[in-house]
């Protein structure tokens, strides 16, 4: 028998030996997610006894942390505004950066909050996007496309396991090629990688994260150009599109849209200053 104290202190010991950059916060993120603990209960339950089996458990994850594979990658889920999402192959990681697309989208809707809004969330991976604005908009409907069938099915699960599930559809379609109807919001985290870029990417993001995901064509633009080429003709009177970009794309993924009709609403940068959101 040993203490979460005990565990933590060796796993930190050995991510840092490892060459893990904060290993005291990843032995925190791996022993807390497999054991289910609370923050606090790092401080008021350091003397809690772990038993063989979870010994185990842990053990086989930082085995495979300090074999290359991301801390939230090896728990199989991740927070994302206040949601909890599995993660899965076909499935982006949603980044903390993201959630700033989520709240200027929240922002633009003050005073809407309460309409029967209709979204679309192209590329949606996990749904992170889509089922975060849905959590804060009660009457709002969901649709989240992409080309994964493994992250439609994990995006469907996260829908049902966050309550959200009679809201929320997920459909296959190539961008806008099988969608029908308008909607009120247009919102995409699309592939933005240059594909020669996406070989000198962290081996986190290279090899874990799914390239369909990641790969933004020659200049990292083919997406933008396929929203902005198709938006019009999805969004009702009111409708805005909002998207994440990359952090040197501002200016591009701009002329892209104004050459499509569209004037640039509101640009949000990331916790890094780096140009990250914009409205359209
Ligand atoms: N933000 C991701 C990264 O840094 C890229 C995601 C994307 O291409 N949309 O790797």
């Amino acid at each position: 028998m040993t203490t979460l104290t005990e565990i933590l202190r060796d796993f930190r010991a050995r991510l840092a030996a490892g060459g893990v950059e904060d290993p005291a916060a990843e032995a925190r993120i791996l022993v807390g997610g497999l054991l289910k603990l609370e923050r606090t209960d790092f401080i008021t339950r350091g003397d809690m006894q772990i038993g063989a089996e979870d010994a185990q458990r842990l053990a086989n994850a930082v085995a495979r942390r300090l074999g290359g594979e991301p801390p939230y990658r090896i728990l199989g889920h991740r927070a994302f505004h206040g949601l909890e999402l599995e993660l899965s192959e076909g499935t982006l990681e949603p980044r903390p950066d993201t959630e700033i697309l989520v709240d200027t989208v929240l922002e633009l809707l003050k005073g809407r909050q309460s309409e029967p809004l209709r979204l679309l969330d192209l590329g949606t991976g996990t749904g992170a996007i889509c089922l975060a604005l849905l959590s804060q908009l009660p009457n709002a409907r969901g649709l989240g496309v992409d080309l994964s069938e493994d992250a439609l099915a994990t995006a469907r699960r996260n829908a049902a396991a966050n309550g959200l599930g009679n809201r929320f559809e997920a459909q296959a379609s190539n961008w806008f090629e099988a969608i029908c109807g308008t909607f009120d919001v247009i919102v995409s985290n699309p592939p933005y990688i240059r594909s020669d870029v996406i070989p000198t990417l962290d081996r986190e993001v290279r090899e874990f994260d799914p390239l369909l995901a990641l790969d933004g064509g020659e200049d990292g633009l083919a997406a933008y150009r396929v929203i902005a080429s198709g938006a019009s003709a999805f969004l009702n009177e009111d409708g805005f599109v909002a998207v994440e970009t990359g952090f040197d794309q501002r200016h591009a993924v701009r002329a892209i849209f104004e050459e499509k009709g569209f004037v640039e609403a509101v640009s949000r940068q990331d916790y890094g200053r780096n140009d990250r959101v914009q409205v359209f």
